[in-house]
């Protein structure tokens, strides 16, 4: 650890799920803070959270968790975090930044904010990383290299807090954004929420369908099904507080989606071939920019590791050729 990157005497960190366990092997890897303290909800996750020693302290309450912290990253469920807030603010310590990670920013400063005593750096956090899985054996160091991570400051929040915290992120490997909470909820609901509602949908459609048996669902699923799957098995409590708390966006979002599902529909019944063509062409534009952008490798089948083919492949020209 280098003493000039550490940027934090105390890391507090409330929850240490996928996310808290990523930024607390990460932060210590990067030698980000002096010492980190962590919680969460359960026993039986702070006992992990000890075994795996990602902390230097695991403490019971999210009260003795910001005791004389200079930075406090709320990881929790996005419907915790004003409970939380509420919970911590008289504990907080002067001029101590704090902050979270969830995926909707507008419920979580009305939430978050009114608790918080003037005192304190207040700088909401979104890391746009992740995968499926949820709790502390789920995380790891590198989760946020490369990924963005949005900031978003109410327009009066101390600008050195927010360049702190932004400097934090950068070590941890990300590159930051600021934006308004408002301005990331709609963001995000087009580019997370909508597909994890269509993921969540397809698969629970297949899954009633009657004339398909389940076994044929996960036989043929490399058609395409298997990769709504892997989104579709997100943690469901902290779906279902990301749909709660930006109800107003995706259903903005999920408006022009099913106007767009229509046109889509009308073209397959008229046989409009040029009209899906058409579509289907801009669709694959977009996933080159993806790559182009770093946020995702250009390895064939979704980066999947390919196994090796059963049989040594027929010499060239082929039998049938003959
Ligand atoms: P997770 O793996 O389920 O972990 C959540 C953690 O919060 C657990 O340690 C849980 O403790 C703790 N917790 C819940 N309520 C609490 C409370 N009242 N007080 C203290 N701790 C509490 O969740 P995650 O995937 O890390 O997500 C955490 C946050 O990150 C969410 O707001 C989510 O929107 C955001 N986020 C998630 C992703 C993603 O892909 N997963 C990506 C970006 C941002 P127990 O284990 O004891 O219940």
């Amino acid at each position: 650890m280098s003493a000039s990157s550490t940027l934090f005497n105390r890391l507090a960190l409330i929850g240490v799920g996928l996310i808290g366990s990523s930024i607390a092997r990460a932060a210590k890897t990067q030698g980000a803070a002096g010492s980190i303290v962590a919680t969460a909800r359960s026993a039986a996750t702070r006992r992990r959270v000890a075994e795996l020693g990602l902390a230097d302290q695991v403490v019971e309450t999210n009260a003795a968790a910001v005791a004389g912290a200079d930075l406090v990253i709320v990881c929790t469920p996005v419907g915790a975090c004003g409970e939380v807030a509420r919970e911590i603010a008289p504990h907080l310590a002067a001029g101590a930044i704090v902050s979270d990670v969830g995926s909707v920013k507008a419920a979580v400063v009305r939430d978050m904010a009114p608790h918080l005593p003037k005192s304190v750096h207040f700088v909401p956090a979104h890391p746009v990383a992740g995968t499926e899985y949820s709790g502390p054996d789920a995380g790891f160091a590198e989760l946020f290299v490369n990924r963005w991570c949005i900031l978003t400051p109410e327009q009066r929040t101390d600008k050195a807090a927010t360049e702190r915290l932004a400097a934090f992120w950068r070590l941890l490997g990300a590159n930051v954004e600021v934006m308004d909470a408002e301005h990331h909820d709609l963001v995000l609901a087009i580019t997370s929420h909508l597909p994890h509602l269509i993921a969540y949908t397809i698969v629970g459609t297949a899954e009633e369908l009657q004339s398909v048996t389940r076994s044929e669902v996960l036989k043929f699923s490399a058609g395409g099904f298997r990769d709504f799957t892997r989104i579709a098995a997100s943690d469901p409590t902290m779906w279902r507080d990301v749909f709660l708390a930006n109800k107003d966006a995706v259903l903005e979002m999920l408006g022009r989606f099913n106007e767009d599902v229509s046109l889509l529909t009308k073209a397959i019944r008229r046989g409009d071939g040029e009209a899906l063509f058409e579509h289907f062409t801009r669709t694959r534009a977009i996933r080159k920019g993806i790559v182009e952008m770093g946020q995702d490798s250009p390895s064939p089948d979704f980066g999947r590791a390919h196994p090796g083919l059963p049989h040594a492949p027929l010499p060239k020209p082929y039998a049938a050729e003959d």
